[in-house]
C-alpha cells in the first residue's frame, strides 16, 4: 500500500510501523522505534549520530516518572514528600518547607538534624537574595538563562571561605530586576570584603556607581572604540561635566538619572484601541483580565519568573495568531472606544524574539536587510564591471559566477572532525574573501566587493554617498545600535541582542506597509549601553508613530520610564507572582509606590 499517505493509516497500523510485530512467535517487523534506537547506539559516526538524534526527544521514564530514583528509595518520605517532590520546589518553595521542619521538628530529631538544616537552609537563602527564588531545584543546567548560569554558579562560591580568588563575570545582570540587582551587588560587594577581587562586564547604571573602579572603554563601538575613555572612581555627573568628560558615548550622561534628561521621546496618553484577554490562565498566571493598549509602546515589568514571558510569548503571541486567523477559539478581544471593533486594529504579528533569523550560512547583515542587491547593481554599473561585462548577479558570492571555486563562496573550508565539533579552516585560495578573482579586480570609489562588505554600517553611510536608497537601509541600522557592525558580518556571529535590534531595523525599513501590526519583543535591551538604548527607544517610538502596537518585555529602567503604559506583574517569581500589582502610565506607577519597579522609574 505504497501509495497510502502516513496519515490515512488506522491506529493500529502506526502502532506496528513504530512498535514492530511478531507473528507466530518469530519477530517479524522490528519496528522503528527500535530500528533508529539500535542505529543511535551502535553507530560509529558522529554525524549520523547526531542526524539520528533529530528523531529523538526526552520523555519522562515511565517507571519513576521523572523522578529518577527506584521504588524503595521514593517510598523514603519526609513530610509527605519524597526526595524527587522536594527536587521539583522551586528555591522559595524548598526554603519555606525547611524553615518549617526545621521549627516543628521534635527536640530529639532537631538536635541531630540542626547542622544539616542549617546549611541548607543558609544555602537556599543565598541563591534567593541573588534573585533565584523561582527557579526550581531539578532545572536543567541547560535550561538556564546566560544571567542564571552566571548567579548559580556565584552561589556554588558560598561558604567556601577563600580569599586571594579574582572573579571575572560576564553581564551577571542579564535578565535581572532592578531589585534583584542590588541584591546581586551587595552579594559581591560581601566577596570583595572578604579579600577577592571581582571584575564584571557590565552596562547596568547601579552596577557601575557601585563599583571601586571603573574602566569605561571605548569612546565608539567597532573600529571607534579600543581605546581607555575614563578610568577611576565613580564621580558624580558635574564632577565629570568640570573635567570635560562627558561625551555622547560615555556613560555619564545616563548615569545622572534627572528625569528631564532620561525621557527620549513624547509620551503619548490614552490609546488607540486596547487588546483585552479574558481569564488567562498560564503557569503562575491564574485567571486574570488583562487589558493592554493598542497603538502605544507598552512595558511589561516585573521580577524574574513574575510570568512576563508567560503572557506575552506563550499566551498573547499565540492568541494573537489565532485572531489574525480569525479562528474562534481566538482568547482575545479587540476593543474601540469600549466595544469589540469591527474590522481588526493590527493586520500583521511581529515576534521579535532573540532566536536566530535564518539557519543558512550565507546570510549576512547587508542581504538580510534586502541591500545587497543594490550594492551589487552598483558594482556591475561601474566603469571596469561594464568592461569586465559582469551581471550584478556575479557579484553574489552565492552564484557560482561569481564565487570563489574551491571554498564556494564560504571563505572557509571545512573539515569534518569526529567527537569533536567540526573544523573551519580558512580557504586558501581567496583567503576568507569569498569571490572569484575576477570579480575582486572590480573597482568601485577605491574598493571591490570584499572591501565593501568589510565596511562597517557608519563607514558605509559615508561610503555610499549619494545613493539613497541604500542610505536608508543602512540609516536603521545605524538608529537601533548596529552602526558598528561589518556589512558582511553573518548573521550567526551575531549576539541574541544584536539579532533582535536587526529584526527590528529591518521592520522600520519596511516602512508602513499599509497595514498596523502588532510587535511583541522579549528584552531588547540586553547588552545594550546606554546611548544604544535611547537609540533602540527612538526606533520603537518611530514604529508607534506609524500606528502600530509595541509590547516589550523589560527590566531597563531607562526604557520603561520611556513607555506609554506599563504592567507590573509580580509580586515576586514563581508561585509568589503571576498577579498584576500595579498599571498605567509610568508616573501613575510610580507614584502608586506599589511593587518592586515603581521607585526605579524616572
Ligand atoms: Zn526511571
Ligand atoms: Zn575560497
Amino acid at each position: 500500500p505504497w501509495e497510502t499517505p502516513f496519515r490515512s493509516l488506522s491506529p493500529g497500523i502506526k502502532k506496528i510501523l513504530f512498535s514492530g510485530e511478531t507473528y507466530q512467535g518469530k519477530n517479524t517487523w522490528k519496528g522503528f522505534n527500535r530500528i533508529v534506537a539500535n542505529l543511535y547506539h551502535k553507530t560509529g559516526s558522529h554525524d549520523f549520530r547526531s542526524e539520528l538524534g533529530k528523531l529523538l526527544s526526552p520523555s519522562a521514564c515511565p517507571q519513576c516518572s521523572g523522578g529518577r530514583l527506584n521504588p524503595e528509595m521514593l517510598a523514603v518520605k519526609i513530610r509527605q514528600k519524597n526526595i524527587a517532590d522536594l527536587h521539583h520546589l522551586t528555591v522559595a518553595r524548598a526554603y519555606d518547607f525547611f524553615k518549617k521542619l526545621k521549627s516543628d521538628l521534635p527536640a530529639r530529631f532537631a538536635e541531630l538534624s540542626r547542622e544539616i538544616l542549617e546549611e541548607i537552609l543558609f544555602r537556599l537563602d543565598y541563591m534567593m537574595r541573588i534573585g533565584l527564588d523561582y527557579i526550581e531545584l531539578d532545572r536543567r543546567a541547560s535550561d538556564l538563562s546566560g544571567g542564571e548560569a552566571q548567579r548559580i554558579r556565584l552561589s556554588t562560591q558560598i561558604g567556601n571561605k577563600l580569599k586571594d580568588v579574582i572573579y571575572v563575570l560576564d553581564e551577571p545582570t542579564i535578565g535581572l530586576h532592578e531589585r534583584d540587582t542590588s541584591r546581586l551587588l551587595d552579594v559581591l560587594s560581601d566577596f570583595r570584603d572578604r579579600g577577592n577581587t571581582v571584575i564584571m562586564v557590565e552596562h547596568d547604571g547601579n552596577a557601575i556607581k557601585k563599583a571601586d573602579y571603573i574602566i569605561d572603554l571605548g569612546p565608539g563601538a567597532g573600529e571607534q572604540g579600543g581605546n581607555i575613555s575614563y578610568a577611576g572612581k565613580f564621580i558624580s555627573p558635574d564632577q565629570a561635566q568640570k573635567k570635560s568628560l562627558i561625551t555622547r558615548a560615555g556613560f555619564w550622561p545616563y548615569i545622572s538619572r534627572k528625569s528631564s534628561r532620561n525621557i527620549y521621546r513624547e509620551r503619548l496618553p490614552g490609546s488607540a484601541g486596547s487588546l483585552l484577554l479574558p481569564g488567562v490562565n498560564i503557569h503562575n498566571i491564574e485567571n486574570i483580565d488583562f487589558e493592554i493598549p493598542l497603538g502605544r509602546l507598552v512595558g511589561i515589568s516585573g521580577v524574574s519568573g513574575s510570568g512576563k514571558s508567560s503572557l506575552i510569548m506563550d499566551y498573547l503571541a499565540p492568541a494573537a495568531e489565532k485572531y489574525l486567523e480569525q479562528k474562534k477559539s481566538a482568547k482575545l478581544v479587540c476593543l474601540e472606544n469600549g466595544k469589540p471593533s469591527k474590522t481588526p486594529p493590527f493586520l500583521a504579528l511581529g515576534l521579535i524574539d532573540q532566536s536566530p533569523v535564518t539557519a543558512s550560512r550565507r546570510s549576512t547583515v547587508v542581504s538580510y536587510m534586502e541591500c545587497f542587491d543594490m550594492i551589487r547593481r552598483i558594482f556591475a554599473a561601474s566603469r571596469s564591471g561594464r568592461e569586465a561585462g559582469f551581471s550584478p548577479g556575479r557579484f553574489s558570492f552565492n552564484s557560482s559566477a561569481g564565487q570563489c571555486p574551491l571554498c564556494r563562496g564560504l571563505g572557509f573550508r571545512e573539515i569534518q572532525m569526529h567527537f569533536i565539533s567540526d573544523l573551519n579552516l580558512e580557504c586558501e585560495s581567496c583567503h576568507g574573501k569569498k569571490y572569484s578573482r575576477e570579480v575582486l579586480q572590480i573597482y568601485y570609489r577605491g574598493k571591490n566587493i570584499f572591501d565593501c562588505l568589510e565596511l562597517t554600517v557608519n563607514e558605509a553611510l559615508s561610503f555610499f554617498n549619494g545613493h539613497e536608497r541604500i542610505i536608508k537601509k543602512l540609516f536603521f541600522l545605524q538608529q537601533t545600535g548596529l552602526g558598528y557592525v561589518r556589512l558582511g558580518m553573518h548573521t550567526g556571529n551575531l549576539s541574541g541582542g544584536e539579532l533582535q535590534r536587526l529584526k527590528i531595523a529591518y521592520e522600520l525599513s519596511q516602512g508602513s506597509r499599509g497595514v498596523r501590526s502588532l510587535y511583541l519583543m522579549d528584552e531588547p535591551t540586553t547588552g545594550l549601553h546606554f546611548s544604544d538604548v535611547e537609540c533602540l527607544i527612538g526606533a520603537l517610538d518611530a514604529l508607534v508613530k506609524k500606528g502600530d502596537s509595541v509590547i516589550v518585555i523589560e527590566h531597563n529602567p531607562e526604557f520603561l520610564s520611556n513607555c506609554d503604559y506599563l504592567i507590573d506583574l509580580g509580586p515576586e517569581g514563581g508561585a509568589g507572582g503571576g498577579k498584576i500589582v500595579v498599571c498605567g502610565t509610568p508616573d501613575e506607577v510610580k507614584k502608586s509606590g506599589k511593587g518592586f519597579t515603581a521607585e526605579f522609574l524616572n
